[in-house]
């Protein structure tokens, strides 16, 4: 009880221990995921950051760069009026005269339309000559810099702030540049004025460099500004940035800093000796835009990225959670196994290898015992829970164990039994020691034979033996089998095993009486027997089946060649005292290491392989391959599907009409099975019949179909619907084993059904042979009144003349050679002579598998009885059948184009 409990015990914490290592391994994949994804945003974030200074730097520069452009294109336009100021002023101070702007600009001087205006104002204000028209005298005597120009006798060039001249829509902002005039004593002598649009000065501005949202402006060193420009208003003084106090300079300024609210990269300019500053504007926005896109690209990227690496962290933890759950699993087997095993007679060890750097294996460590374990040992369990393996041996003798457990890890399978030495410090007298290898660890047991020893010599011939043949058994079959392997292995070659069923090996019993059967068997054994060379080993492993292991192969086509010998060698017939029978074999074969390492699966597999030679067609041989056991296990499958069917609904029965050549009169119908399979939809009797066959399922089946076929007709007659008879197929099998003239007779009485409604069908090949069992079943079947009908006509080898011996009463042609009909003149011949050797002989013809309106005249001209097929009608579910019943002649709804009889 208290081991039971620990153990228990034991197995949960272990379980507890993988699931927190499950825990950890499950959070590690949305970690690693995080943290790609914070180095993925840190990236794109940070190049986009990087993109931005880089940009800021460039704008930044060209600002700078348009500012003192634009300070020299200013510079040019004032040195123009200077130019003009000037020599207006030393023509009046040479003169003593103000010139006559009036007659300058009739002569074509001041055409330029940046001088909206040119006058002179003598030294009381008054205008005394001006390039546009006065009409009424004019003084600027109270203009603050004819103020100015009167107090100050400097000559430099002024600029005004800008006035609005005119009013309403054609207002223009005009920037007034001024200069004093003097007399010959240099006394103040009036000003000389240039009035000057402030767009002209605005006009450095062009798109392309500007963008809609730069910005220019032109500032005297008052701070005030003359003119400006931002985005598109022409002129808009409304700036309320100031200048910085410098030279010149650059500068980011925030949105704040202008009245429309735009960020901008600034540069100013001081316009050469002028006291004016120029100043240039790039808005942030624009400078950034075309940019954007590209990095709501990176952005985009980014997310996308991000979105991959969850769905890679979730389907990563769901992966780690299943392999998670599957180590549980296998500690839980582990557990379990062990669990087992405690109580029994054996001692367990579940071994871990140790390796050395070189990968060789050097100890094992005991990571799991029982208790019997222990006491093999004369120690107690916990001393050898987590010790090695070697603490237990003398060092010298350890080294042949280990070799043993390291051939055990190699081959999967080591089994062997032996008397203890001294050096040993098992406690026991001889042991058989079995290991496993399970996963990366090696499963030993150890079974105490001491007393068994005693009478090893006999109990183990008798044990090994199979005592009709003389042959090993199966567990001589799997003592031999472990160290031809491990030999194997060491020596670089491979083992073949092949596993022998003879094919029909029932019949014969069935045929001639088990005492034939067994002679049988011993003459097969020994055949199989003589082919042996030194060293081989040929086994009976029950009922029909022998296994042979070759050693020393170097070459699959070994295994091959000594197949095909043994198929020759049942190529003779068995001559047995009561009858002499011709029997092939079926082959599988398996070769070790590749289709299993240990005796176990290679004879499993060697077996599977011989069992898909029997279906793949008898007297053959074939090589394992991992996918017979898929075939293998859908074929179980499907059996047990059939199984479970047979009684239920999905067994139905579809009818196809026969009819009459000429009329078109329907003259019976075929009954053909269908397996309305859940899941698999309507699975046709070519795929599920050869398997009844096989299995036997079919006698069951048959009587179903049979008993089917009789409810059908009994429906339609109490319908009132005008009968036709029903034609059954039945197998061979049913024949030799189903009784079943018996089965109709029952059914003809249970269901009060006439025997002309019903037709029985049966394949060519399942008349022939003498089987007097079969042909008496034949005459009784006909003793009720039921039509014979020999169904795929063509196929076999059966003459007409055993047939009519046989009472048959129509033979239906395979529908190959109504194919051949229209394709070869040979066809058409062939046909006629069924038909005229069938009606010599008394039988009628139907043809099968009337396609086309060509064939049923050719059928027609060659006398043919009756016809069945597409071209007439599908198989149909009964329930359409009635309409059929009523309409009696068929050809009107089959045949597009009527056939002329
Ligand atoms: P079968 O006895 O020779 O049946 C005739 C097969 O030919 C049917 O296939 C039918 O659908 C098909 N057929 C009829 N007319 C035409 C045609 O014009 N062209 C072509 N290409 N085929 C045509 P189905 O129903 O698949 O049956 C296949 C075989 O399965 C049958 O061959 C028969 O051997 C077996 N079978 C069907 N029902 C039963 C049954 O109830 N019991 C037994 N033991 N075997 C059955
Ligand atoms: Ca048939
Ligand atoms: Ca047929």
């Amino acid at each position: 009880m208290k081991t039971w409990r620990s153990q228990l015990e034991h197995s949960l914490r272990e379980r507890k221990s993988f699931s927190r290592n499950g825990m950890a391994l499950l959070l590690l994949w949305p970690c690693i995921s995080l943290v790609l994804g914070i180095v993925l945003w840190n990236k794109t974030l940070g190049g986009i950051e990087q993109d931005h200074q880089v940009l800021e730097q460039t704008a930044l520069k060209n600002s700078g760069a348009l500012a003192r452009s634009y300070a020299r294109y200013v510079a040019r336009t004032i040195e123009q009026m200077d130019q003009i100021t000037m020599h207006v002023k030393y023509d009046l101070e040479s003169t003593g005269k103000p010139l006559q702007l009036e007659k300058m600009v009739q002569s074509g001087l001041f055409t330029a339309p940046q001088f909206s205006r040119v006058f002179i104002a003598n030294r009381d204000g008054l205008v005394v000559s001006s390039s546009t028209p006065l009409n009424h005298p004019l003084s600027i005597a109270d203009t603050s810099y004819f103020r100015f120009h009167k107090n100050n006798n400097s000559t430099a060039l002024r600029m005004e702030q800008p006035t609005v001249a005119g009013g309403g829509r054609g207002s223009k902002t005009m920037v007034e540049f001024s200069r004093r005039l003097e007399a010959a004593d240099e006394s103040f002598d009036g000003v000389v004025v240039i009035a000057v649009d402030a767009v002209y000065l605005l006009s450095f501005y062009d798109h392309l460099t500007f963008g809609n949202a730069g910005l220019i402006a032109l500032s005297g060193a008052d701070g005030a500004l003359r003119a400006a420009r931002v985005g598109a208003a022409e002129n808009d003084l409304t700036l309320v940035w100031t200048i910085p106090a410098s030279d010149s300079g650059v500068v980011l300024e925030k949105g704040e800093a202008f009245a429309d609210q735009t960020a901008r990269y600034v540069g100013w300019q001081a316009v050469g000796s002028y006291p004016f500053v120029a100043i240039a504007g790039l808005s942030r926005q624009e400078v950034f835009a075309p940019y954007q896109e590209t990095w709501n690209a990176y952005r985009r990227f980014a997310f996308v990225g991000s979105v991959f690496l969850f769905f890679f962290a979730v389907v990563a933890m769901l992966l780690s959670a299943r392999l998670g759950w599957r180590k549980q699993q296998e500690a839980q087997i582990r557990a379990s196994y062990r669990i087992a095993t405690e109580g029994g007679n054996d001692g367990f060890y579940l071994l871990q290898p140790v390796h050395n750097a070189r990968q060789i294996i050097i100890d094992f460590v005991i990571i799991d015992c029982n208790e019997r374990a222990a006491i093999f040992f004369g120690v107690e369990k916990d001393r050898l829970l987590g010790a090695r393996f070697s603490a237990r041996y003398d060092p010298e003798y350890f080294v042949v164990v280990l070799q043993s457990l390291v051939m055990a890890m190699r081959t999967g399978f080591y089994e062997d039994q032996y008397e203890v030495p001294p050096e040993s410090p098992l406690r026991m007298k001889s042991v058989r020691r079995r290991m496993v290898l399970t996963g990366t660890h090696l499963a030993l047991t150890l079974q105490d034979t001491s007393y068994a020893t005693l009478h090893k010599a006999e109990l183990s011939r008798v044990a090994k033996q199979d005592e009709l043949t003389g042959l090993s058994n199966r567990s001589g079959l799997m003592l031999a089998l472990p160290p031809a392997l491990a030999l194997a292995v060491n020596g670089n070659r491979m083992v073949a095993v092949l596993v022998v069923g003879l094919d029909d090996f029932k019949n014969v019993n069935d045929a001639h009486g088990h005492s034939a059967g067994d002679e049988l068997l011993r003459s097969a054994a020994r055949r199989l027997q003589d082919l042996l060379g030194p060293g081989d080993l040929v086994a009976r492993l029950g009922g029909d089946e022998f296994a042979l292991i070759l050693e020393n192969l170097t070459h699959d086509q070994e295994a091959n060649n000594f197949a095909e010998r043994i198929s020759q060698a049942f190529h003779q017939p068995f001559n047995l005292a009561a009858a002499t029978v011709r029997l092939t074999a079926s082959i599988g074969i398996g070769v070790a290491p590749r289709d299993g390492a240990d005796a176990e699966s290679l004879l499993k597999n060697a077996d599977i392989a011989m069992h898909s030679a029997k279906s793949g067609g008898k007297g053959r041989f074939r090589f394992y391959d991992p996918q017979l056991f898929e075939v293998l296990r859908i074929r179980l499958d499907t059996e047990q599907a059939l199984m479970r069917a047979i009684d239920s609904d999905e067994i139905q029965l579809f009818y196809q009409p026969r009819v009459d050549t000429r009329s078109g009169e329907m003259r019976s119908m075929e009954a053909l099975v269908r397996w309305m399979r859940p899941g698999h939809g309507m699975v046709s009797p070519l795929e599920f019949i050869p398997l009844a066959e096989e299995t036997g399922l079919i006698l069951r089946l048959g009587e179903v179909i049979i008993e089917r076929a009789f409810e059908q007709l009994v429906q339609w007659k109490t319908q009132g619907l005008p009968l036709l008879p029903v034609s059954i197929n039945v197998s061979a099998r049913q024949f030799s084993e189903g009784n079943i003239d018996r089965f109709l007779a029952a059914c003809l009485k249970r269901f009060a059904i006439d025997p002309s409604l019903i037709e029985i069908e049966i394949t060519e090949s399942a008349t022939m042979g003498d089987n007097a069992d079969t042909i008496a079943e034949l005459i009784a079947i006909r003793a009720l009144g039921i039509k014979l009908f020999i169904d795929d006509f063509g196929t076999g080898y059966s003459s007409l003349s055993q047939l009519q011996r046989l009472k048959m009463d129509s033979l239906k042609v395979d529908r190959n050679f109504t194919a051949e009909l229209c394709r070869t003149t040979e066809g058409e011949v062939f046909f006629k002579a069924i038909v005229s050797m069938a009606h010599a002989l008394g039988m009628t013809v139907v043809a099968e598998g009337v396609e086309t309106a060509q064939e049923l005249r050719v059928l027609q001209m060659l006398d043919c009885d009756e016809v069945q097929g597409y071209l007439i009608s599908r198989p149909l579910p009964a329930a359409a059948i009635p309409a059929l019943l009523r309409q009696r002649f068929l050809f009107a709804i089959g045949l597009e184009s009527p056939v002329l009889v």
